[in-house]
C-alpha cells in the first residue's frame, strides 16, 4: 500500500546537520559573528571555497555563487538530483528524506477506502503531494454557506428566481446510459428556448442546494462553428463555485467521518462517479482555485483525489492546481491516459476511490 506524505511534518523534523552529515558535507564555523550559520563547499557548483551558507536556526541554505538556496527538504531534492519547484518531485525528496532521516509520522497511510484495491494492472498512474492544513484555514464543522447569497442584489452567485422547464428524455442524455433516476436528481434536461436553447442544461447550486445557474452543452457532437461547447450565463464566478457539493454535503450529513472528495472537471464524470457513491465535485474546467479549496476546507474536507481529464488540459491544470490545493489539504492526482476522463475511466480505478457509507 502507498503511503501519503506531509511536508510540513518533513521540513519540521529535518535537521539541517543532519542533512549535511548524510551526505559527507563538512562544516565549516566561522571565527567570529553568528554561531548559527555555518559555511560549506557548495555541492550544486564546482566550488572551490565554501560560497553556500546555511543557517542551522532558519534551517535555510544560499550560496552567493550559484544562488542555489530553500529550506533542507529542497536541499534534499538537489542532492537527490530533483527540482524542488515541480511538486511531483518535490514528493520523491519527501519520501526520500522521510526516510533517510526517520521521519516516521510524515508518512500516513491514506483514508478509508483510499486505496486498498489499487491494482496492478490500473490504467492510472497515481502521485501524492500533501502539504499541511494552515492553522488560519482549519475546517470548521460548520456547514458553511457560499457567502454571496444573501444581500445578492446585483452579486453574481446569486440563487435565480425561475426554473427552466427541460426535457429529461432527450436522446442526447439517453445515449449517456445513464439512469432515470439519476438523470432526474441532478435536473438534467434538454431546452428549446432561451439562452439555453438547443443544449442540454446543468442546473448549478450553491453549497445550500440553492438554484444559481445553468450550464448548457450543446445537444450534439458535432459543433456548428463559434458555438461553444458548454455555456454559462454571463457574470457566473465558475471559480466560487463546486458543482454538486450541495448534493456531496447532504450526503455527508449520514456519514460525517468523510473527509475526502474527489476533484474532476465535468458534468458527466460528476454524474457517473455520483452514481457509484463517490463523493464528487467539478470545477467547471482544468483547473482550481484558491476560493474553491476553501470551500472545501470550510466543509471540512483534508484530502482531495484529483482526477482530470487525460489530455494536455488536464494535465496542465494537474500541474497547476497541485500548488494551491497542496497549501491546503492532502491531495493525491490520479493521471489518466491520453482520451480517457473519469466518465470512461476503468472500473477498477474507480474501485480504489472513497465512498459513502
Ligand atoms: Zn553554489
Amino acid at each position: 500500500m502507498t503511503k501519503w506524505v506531509d511536508f510540513k511534518t518533513v521540513r519540521e523534523h529535518l535537521n539541517f546537520r543532519d542533512v549535511l552529515a548524510h551526505y559527507g558535507i563538512e562544516e565549516h564555523w566561522p571565527k567570529t559573528g553568528m554561531r548559527d550559520q555555518v559555511k560549506i563547499i557548495c555541492p550544486f557548483h564546482d566550488d572551490h571555497k565554501p560560497s553556500c551558507g546555511v543557517n542551522l536556526v532558519k534551517e535555510v541554505y544560499n550560496c552567493f555563487a550559484c544562488d542555489a538556496g530553500g529550506n533542507a527538504l529542497d536541499f534534499v531534492a538537489h542532492m537527490e538530483g530533483l527540482n524542488p519547484d515541480k511538486t511531483g518531485e518535490l514528493r520523491k525528496a519527501a519520501f526520500v528524506a522521510a526516510d533517510t532521516f526517520g521521519i516516521e509520522q510524515a508518512l500516513k497511510r491514506p483514508p478509508r477506502g483510499g486505496e486498498a484495491k489499487a491494482s496492478e494492472k490500473s490504467k492510472a498512474k497515481t502521485t501524492k503531494v500533501t502539504k499541511p492544513v494552515k492553522a488560519k484555514s482549519k475546517p470548521s464543522k460548520k456547514k458553511a454557506k457560499d457567502k454571496p447569497t444573501k444581500n445578492g442584489k446585483g452579486k453574481p452567485n446569486k440563487p435565480l428566481t425561475f426554473t427552466l422547464k427541460l426535457d429529461h428524455k432527450h436522446p442526447f442524455i439517453k445515449e449517456r446510459g445513464f439512469k432515470k433516476k439519476l438523470i432526474k436528481e441532478f435536473g438534467i434536461g434538454f431546452s428549446d428556448k432561451g439562452m439555453m436553447k438547443g443544449r442540454i442544461a446543468f442546473p448549478i447550486h450553491n453549497s445550500g442546494g440553492d438554484l444559481i445557474a445553468y450550464s448548457g452543452r450543446w445537444a450534439s457532437d458535432e459543433l456548428p462553428e463559434d458555438v461553444p461547447r458548454y455555456l454559462l450565463p454571463k457574470g457566473f464566478e465558475k471559480n466560487k463555485v463546486l458543482f454538486n457539493l450541495n448534493r456531496v454535503l447532504e450526503a455527508r450529513a449520514d456519514d460525517p467521518d468523510l473527509d475526502t472528495i474527489v476533484i474532476v472537471e465535468g458534468f458527466w464524470s460528476v454524474l457517473r462517479l455520483h452514481s457509484e457513491n463517490v463523493p464528487c465535485v467539478s470545477t467547471f474546467g482544468d483547473s482550481v482555485s484558491e476560493a474553491q479549496v476553501e470551500l472545501l476546507v470550510q466543509n471540512g474536507f483534508k484530502n482531495i483525489i484529483l482526477i482530470f481529464d487525460g489530455d494536455e488540459g488536464g494535465r496542465v491544470g494537474t500541474e497547476s492546481s497541485l500548488p494551491i490545493l497542496a497549501e491546503h489539504v492532502f491531495v493525491k492526482t490520479v493521471a489518466l491516459e491520453n482520451g480517457i476522463k473519469p466518465d470512461t475511466m476503468d472500473d477498477d480505478i474507480v474501485a480504489t476511490l472513497p465512498r459513502f457509507n
